[in-house]
């Protein structure tokens, strides 16, 4: 038995524009041009400018306070 395979089409690629410089995007740097415009992006992200706002954990103290209040409300939720 043999299993006739599909051919694969190739998909149809729209050349994107670099985000960086704006020029066509090059094939083995999708979706930048060039290395440097992916280098340049990938700077951004670790110099913090894309960074997503993160909450600061709360200190020991601040967490021993949570812990504490959180068992307290259990004790009162507790019907027993
Ligand atoms: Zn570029």
């Amino acid at each position: 038995m043999t299993v006739e395979r599909l051919p694969i089409k190739p998909k149809r690629t729209k050349k994107a524009a670099c985000p960086i410089c704006g020029s066509p995007a090059g094939q083995s740097h999708e979706p930048f041009c060039s290395r440097r415009c992916k280098e340049i992006d990938l700077g951004r992200w670790f110099s913090g400018s894309y960074a997503i706002p993160a909450v600061e954990p709360p200190d020991g103290a601040e967490l021993e306070e949570l812990i504490e209040a959180a068992e307290t409300a259990r004790d009162v939720d507790d019907p027993d």
